[in-house]
Order: C-alpha cells, then sequence, then structure tokens
C-alpha cells in the first residue's frame, strides 16, 4: 500500500480554490474567475460557487417538477421509458465523464447540465410547440429561454434576490442554448454539455422505441451508425442477440461517442494551443479547427450518422401514430387551460398574478402553465373545466 498523507481536520481536504488549482486544466473554468453573480451573496464556508449552484439546481422546484415531465413518451405509453428528469440525469452523467476526462470542472458541468431542460413545459416539445404559438404575437415560447426565466426570476427559494442568483457562467451557458444566436460562445464546459445531451437523446430515445415496440430492432440495425456499434458488441461478445444485443449496442453506442469526443477534444486543444476559456472562446468566434470553432464535436463520419439517426427518429417514432395520439388531446387540453386562464387572471397563484401587472396575463399564464407536470395539467384541467 502507498504511503498517504495523514489528514488532520482543519488543514484538509484544501478549500476549493486549492483543490480546483491541483485537479483542473487551464482551458477548464475555475470558480476563482468567476464574473460572480447578480446579487452578491458572502461566499460559502466550504462549497464552492459551481457546487452551491448545483445545489441550488437540485433543490428547485422546477427540477423535482422534470420527474412527471414527457421526454418523448408519456406515462400513457408505458413505464420503461425516460422521463426529462431521468433524461437529465443521464446527460449530468456522461457530461461528467466528458468533463474528467478533459480536468474540467465538474461543478460547473453538473450544473449547466442537470439545469439544461428545467425550462421544458408539460408533453415535451409538444408543450413548447402549443405554448409558442399562443405567444406568437409577443416573442414566442423557447424552452431554453424559459429556463433563464426560472433561473433569473421564476423560481422564488430565497429571501434576498428572485430567482436563485446563479453565477454567471451558469446563466452565460444557457443562453447559448438559445436558438437565436444571442449567447456568447460556449466554454468548453457548456460544450461538453451539448455533447452529451444529443449522445443521451439519440441513444434513450432508440432504446425507448425498441423496448415500447415502435420500431423492430432489426430496422434500427441497419443504420450505419448503430450497424458499426453492433458489428464492434459482436465481436466483443459473440453473436448475442434479442433485447442482449439492443442493450449492448445502446451502450457501446454511447461509450464509442463518447471515447471520440474525449480523443478529437485533446486534438484540437493541443492543435489549437487552447490554455484558458478565453482561448476557447476565441477559438469558437474565429471557427477555428476542423470543428469551426467547437472543440467538443464528434468526427465527420460520426456526425452524419446522427443525423441520419435522428432523421429515422424523428419520421419513425417522435411522428409516429402512436405517439400522436397522445400528443394531439393533451396539446388540445393544455390551449384551453391557456384561455381559461387568459379570462380569469385572479385565478392564478400569486405570484403569477402579480407578475401578470407586469408581463401581462397571457406571458404570465404560459409561465404558470409551463411549470406544471403532464400528470398536473390533467388534474388541473379536469379541475378547471371538468372534462379527462
Ligand atoms: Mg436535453
Amino acid at each position: 500500500m502507498t504511503d498517504r498523507p495523514t489528514p488532520s481536520p482543519g488543514s484538509w481536504p484544501p478549500d476549493w480554490r486549492a483543490r480546483e488549482a491541483m485537479i483542473l486544466a487551464p482551458w477548464a473554468m475555475h470558480a476563482a474567475d468567476s464574473r460572480g453573480r447578480v446579487h452578491d451573496e458572502q461566499p460559502h464556508a466550504f462549497r464552492s460557487p459551481y457546487q452551491r449552484d448545483r445545489d441550488r439546481i437540485l433543490h428547485s422546484a422546477a427540477f423535482r417538477r422534470l420527474a412527471h415531465k414527457t421526454q418523448v413518451f408519456t406515462g400513457y405509453h408505458g413505464d420503461y421509458h425516460r422521463s426529462r428528469l431521468t433524461h437529465t440525469l443521464e446527460v449530468t452523467s456522461i457530461a461528467r465523464t466528458l468533463a474528467r476526462a478533459l480536468a474540467l470542472n465538474e461543478d460547473l458541468v453538473e450544473a449547466l447540465a442537470m439545469a439544461h431542460d428545467i425550462g421544458h413545459p408539460p408533453l415535451g416539445h409538444a408543450g413548447e410547440d402549443v405554448l409558442d404559438e399562443l405567444l406568437a404575437d409577443q416573442g414566442g415560447f423557447n424552452h431554453n429561454a424559459q429556463a433563464l426565466r426560472i433561473m433569473e426570476l421564476l423560481e422564488s427559494r430565497y429571501p434576498g434576490f428572485p430567482g436563485l442568483n446563479l453565477s454567471r457562467e451558469v446563466l452565460d451557458g444557457q443562453a447559448t442554448r438559445r436558438k437565436d444566436g444571442s449567447g456568447a460562445p460556449p466554454i468548453l464546459e457548456t460544450q461538453v454539455v451539448d455533447a452529451a445531451d444529443s449522445i443521451a437523446y439519440d441513444t434513450h430515445d432508440a432504446d425507448d422505441a425498441v423496448e415500447l415496440g415502435l420500431v423492430p430492432l432489426e430496422e434500427l440495425l441497419e443504420l450505419p451508425l448503430v450497424a458499426a456499434a453492433a458489428e464492434r458488441v459482436h465481436q466483443r461478445h459473440g453473436r448475442i442477440v434479442g433485447v442482449d444485443l439492443r442493450r449492448a449496442v445502446l451502450l457501446e453506442l454511447v461509450d464509442f461517442q463518447v471515447a471520440g469526443l474525449v480523443a478529437r477534444a485533446r486534438g484540437s486543444i493541443e492543435a489549437l494551443a487552447i490554455r484558458s476559456p478565453d482561448d476557447v472562446r476565441r477559438a469558437f468566434r474565429e471557427g477555428a479547427g476542423p470543428d469551426a470553432g467547437r472543440i467538443l464535436a464528434p468526427a465527420p463520419d460520426i456526425a452524419a450518422g446522427k443525423r441520419e439517426l435522428e432523421r429515422f427518429l424523428f419520421t419513425r417514432v417522435y411522428r409516429c401514430e402512436r405517439v400522436l395520439a397522445v400528443r394531439l388531446p393533451a396539446q388540445q387540453r393544455l390551449r384551453q387551460l391557456f384561455d381559461w386562464y387568459c379570462a380569469r387572471p385572479e385565478e392564478l397563484p400569486r405570484g403569477f398574478r402579480g407578475r401578470a401587472e407586469l408581463f401581462g396575463a397571457r406571458r404570465s399564464t404560459a409561465d404558470y402553465l409551463a411549470g406544471m407536470t403532464d400528470r398536473y395539467l390533467e388534474l388541473d384541467h379536469r379541475r378547471r373545466l371538468g372534462t379527462g
């Protein structure tokens, strides 16, 4: 056994600054260099700023509600498939693996990953489409922008400020997800979460779709990305079939993509002489390197395979009859409930009523409905409109 220093309470472990200086790469975002929070706060005795951000997200109501929000499939379809919460945890896990392999700030990565989908309304993208259409005359509705609204305004848990008062790096990271391109260039911690999100949903949506019988495994295995993964599985485990093959192939798809991203990112960091988060931003702005400025980017053949898998999932799964049969009536209930509250803003909970005076009844109603879980939407619809 190797000799280890004897810890003395008080001096061990080192404080978070020293710990980050020891274990993080120069291209990682060190919390000591954070641009801080909108509302100044006393530093915590032993939690780093990004660790506090992560904890604040975990303890938020918006995070808890992800447990009963749709990823792709609702409770009507069974109980095997992912919810928005388990998707988020899979993203967090993959992102943390990538972060550790690249010596990035895992606390910041966890905060960003756990927060990345908190702006999703009930019914997933189907709910988002409805709210976007209903708010078309006032800027629309987008789940990424809504996540920022939750972080900065809607969560009220602390007496000193509205929202969660997260570090600016968490807000900036979330802002880069907005489709209008208005965000700052993403640092590596943000790029890691984007890459992990894409790996997670491609593979778990395929897994869920086969389990639910929407797509036969054989058809999935015809896609080049999946076929190559199956080939590697067969080389390692012999001729396994059925559920065993499916599970092994999906694990292989995740593992293979993660390993590829790490190798390519290490190469790009070296080739582009990345030495700091500022270098990462500069490379992104200039579109440097083979991936137009992204350090976390799959190889071109993998990217093409993913696009093909995503097209397949879109037509065969996201738009299939069994999914639409549940989605369309649920969207209708969301629309009806929106109209009901807009006509009776006095029925909104107190905080939303107050904000209706600031932002208008339509925006505040959307804020309230977007916070609901799938189940609560059903319940409230039954209560308010008297039908299932
Ligand atoms: Mg996601």
